[in-house]
């Protein structure tokens, strides 16, 4: 797996310049130009199995069908909720049969769907700790490193809090929580099963682990995060894997996979046994450099 495009996915999670220094705070840019990328228009289409993806072409949504309700994964922008519900009603399903949204991390790009999207099907919301305190601010946690910098959005309220290693039983689908932070202190990885006949895949959704900070904050002068940051990316690296799905899905080639298929029930072209290894050992790589250039603008 290669990860070429990933500077232009940098942008995805809320940038800032490295090495940029600021005494104070810079105002929080629009994004707009992003946004509309983001939001672009995407076809519904089955990933495989029970498993969907609903969001709009620049940011992942992920639909599961439990037998017993539908699991949301992120809600992404707040512009990017109706599309949402609009694929969830091309696929023929309903949008008041969502009963679970999980959260991979609590920036407007991934929870700022949420607010409206919980309000449309009365859905319960789960996150990490860090994370449901991040989503009641709405985007707006002074331990985020990019806190300040990224976009805010109506804030989510009700959350319940999932503990790291917990197995969530969703309808016939159990889904486990890995805290993977770094990204923001309460990024969340998602792992279940999903299955077509006998044959069942390993499905990750792997929360984003690019190392981006509001100007002003260093990586370096928090040694104890990035340690932690660290964990995550082992522990990403370590995680069976056959489909990787990743909120920005050009972090993870997700469109050269999809691209690859044969026939829309090609699942061969989207299993790559090493694309959680690829991406964490990207993210370390990307991490390192941000260190370096801490470094070296201290210089
Ligand atoms: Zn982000």
């Amino acid at each position: 797996m290669t990860i070429r495009r990933w500077p232009i996915i940098l942008a995805g999670c809320l940038l800032a310049l490295p090495g940029a220094r600021a005494a104070e705070p810079s105002p929080a840019p629009s994004f707009s130009k992003a946004r509309v990328e983001w939001n672009a228009p995407q076809e519904p289409f089955r990933i495989y199995g029970n498993t969907w993806y609903v969001g709009p072409h620049g940011l992942s949504a992920i639909l599961v069908d439990t037998g017993k309700g539908l699991a949301l994964f992120d809600g992404d922008l707040p512009e990017s909720a109706a599309q949402i519900e609009a694929h969830v009603r091309k696929l023929g399903l309903r949008v008041r049969d969502i009963k679970w949204i999980l959260n991979s991390h609590a920036h407007a790009d991934h929870a700022g769907g949420i607010a409206a999207l919980q309000r449309a099907s009365g859905a319960q919301v789960l996150a990490s700790t860090e994370g449901a305190h991040e989503m009641k601010s709405g985007g707006a946690d002074p331990a985020d490193p990019q806190y300040g910098f990224g976009l805010t959005y109506t804030p989510v309220q009700q959350v319940r809090v999932v503990r790291d290693g917990e197995v969530l039983q969703l309808g016939n689908v159990a889904v486990t929580a890995h805290y993977t932070p770094g990204h923001t202190p309460g990024s969340t990885s998602w792992t279940w099963t999903s299955c077509e006949g006998a044959r069942c895949l390993h499905m990750v959704y792997a929360d984003s682990l690019t190392a981006l900070a509001a100007p002003g904050y260093r990586f370096g002068d928090h040694p104890r995060y990035v340690a932690a940051f660290r964990r995550s990316i082992a522990r990403i690296a370590a995680l069976p894997c056959d489909i990787l799905m990743t909120p920005h899905p050009g972090a993870s080639d997700f469109w050269e996979r999809v691209a690859r298929r044969t026939s829309p029930d090609d699942a061969a072209a989207l299993i790559d046994a090493g694309a959680c290894r690829a991406y964490a050992a990207a993210a370390a790589r990307a991490l390192d450099a941000q260190l370096a250039r801490e470094r070296d603008a201290a210089k």
